[in-house]
This record gives C-alpha cells, sequence and structure tokens, in this order.
C-alpha cells in the first residue's frame, strides 16, 4: 500500500474525527480512579463516540472486541477490557480510535490511577516528551527518520527501553496505512514528508528492558521482564510549516 496524501476535505473529516477522539479521551481521564473498571470505561468511550454520531475504530478490527485498548501497567499495547477494579497506583494507557465520515484518527494516554511513584509518573511524562520532541522542527520536506531517531534518543538517554515491536503509522481512510512510523532509527533516514500526510507518531516506553511478548489472548503485548510500560500517540498532519495535530 502506498501512502496517500489527503486533500482539504480529507483533512476536515479527520479533524474532526481528532476532536471527537480528544473529547473521548477526555472523558475517560476523568472517569479514572481506583475500584473503576475498563470494561466501564470502555462502555463510555463507545457510547460517548456513538452519541456523537461517529464509529469507534478498534471495535471488531480483525476481530478486536472493544472499543478501547486498556493496557495495565507491564501491558504495552492492545490491553483487553476486565471488570477488575484499578487499584491506586496502576497505570492505565488507553488508545482509542474514531472514524468520522471514513475517516480515522488515532491516540493514546497513560493515565495514573490515584497516587502512583515518582518512577512512574516520570515514564507517563517522558514518554508524553518524546512524542513532542519527535515532532519538534518537522515539516513537509523534512526525514521520517527525523522522528524516529528523536524519540529513541530522548527515552534512552533517559534510561528508558523503547519498544521496537510495534510503531506508529499512516492514517486516514484506514487505521493502517503506510508509512510506518518506528520509534527508533537513523537521524538521516527514510521517505521525505510531504504536505498531506497524516501519521499517527506514538512512543511506547519500558522503565526497564525493551523485550516485550505476546500474551495468551493473541493480542496484548507486555514487557518480558514486567516493568511498566507508558504509551503516547497523536494523529498528525504534516503542513508545509510544521505539523498539526489532530487530537490535541
Ligand atoms: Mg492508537
Ligand atoms: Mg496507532
Amino acid at each position: 500500500m502506498s501512502i496517500t496524501i489527503k486533500n482539504n476535505e480529507e483533512i476536515e473529516k479527520m479533524r474532526q474525527a481528532g476532536k471527537i477522539l480528544k473529547q473521548t479521551l477526555d472523558l475517560i481521564e476523568a472517569s479514572i480512579y481506583p475500584g473503576q473498571t475498563s470494561s466501564h470505561l470502555d462502555n463510555l468511550a463507545y457510547n460517548y463516540i456513538i452519541s456523537q454520531g461517529a464509529k469507534p475504530s478498534f471495535l471488531h478490527y480483525q476481530g478486536f472486541p472493544y472499543t478501547i485498548c486498556a493496557s495495565l501497567n507491564d501491558q504495552v499495547v492492545h490491553g483487553f477490557c476486565t471488570d477488575i477494579p484499578l487499584k491506586e497506583g496502576d497505570i492505565i494507557s488507553v488508545d482509542c480510535g474514531v472514524i468520522w465520515q471514513g475517516y480515522h484518527a488515532d491516540a493514546a494516554r497513560t493515565f495514573p490511577v490515584g497516587n502512583i511513584s515518582i518512577e512512574n509518573q516520570k515514564l507517563i511524562e517522558d514518554t508524553k516528551e518524546s512524542f513532542f520532541e519527535g515532532i519538534k522542527d518537522i515539516k513537509a520536506g523534512s526525514r521520517l527518520g527525523h522522528i524516529s531517531h528523536k524519540i529513541q534518543v530522548y527515552l534512552e538517554s533517559r534510561g528508558y527501553g523503547v519498544v521496537r515491536e510495534l510503531a506508529g503509522h499512516g492514517v486516514g481512510k484506514q487505521l493502517h496505512e503506510d508509512p510506518i512510523v518506528a520509534n527508533f532509527g537513523k537521524y538521516n533516514s527514510g521517505i521525505i514528508l510531504q504536505e498531506g500526510m497524516t501519521l499517527a507518531i506514538e512512543p511506547m516506553s519500558t522503565l526497564g528492558k525493551r523485550d516485550v511478548v505476546l500474551e495468551d489472548n493473541d493480542w496484548t503485548v507486555s514487557t518480558l521482564d514486567g516493568k511498566t510500560s507508558a504509551h503516547y500517540e497523536n494523529t498528525v498532519l504534516i503542513t508545509k510549516d510544521g505539523v498539526e495535530i489532530l487530537t490535541l
């Protein structure tokens, strides 16, 4: 599949998908506390997205059974929703996608449950910051590897593991389009970014080693050493002068 360049009409649809997705993540954030369940958060997200006349991107995607991915503690991505109450000190990564008139937006946040350790707080903040570091100074004409390299350096220089088995991606009419946006790589490598490209950029970091395993449900990816993991993702549009973040 080749990389798609979006026209203004397509971009406007993705902006609207991004706006609804941002509101969904805000609603989830406000509903996270000890005792809450990820199944309930999943219901909240589903109901809100439908109420806006949009559709969830993930539900039934290749058989995925939920509106959100809820990845707890050592789970990196694609966590299943459960009725197990969240506990004080947990961290939970929530990944969600919204389709508006046939166009997707994709974003993820890691949230604290009550009071969390300083280590986990730093992990969450630094993972978020690595995203902003990755897109800093990026514009049409930049190379894709700039993003990958800057995310990697930002996180590894702070001692975190950077997960390599999963990556960001193009997004638009399809949830996953080309190109692959790795969270590691060489600065001066990769395709030249063009105005109208839309990318989901999503660093995934760990407090321990970067190695991951696939759980028995064939979806959920967890750290091999059991250390916690954080995820931060936005859908961005490449413009002449920089990037426009569609999910903030
Ligand atoms: Mg996502
Ligand atoms: Mg994504």
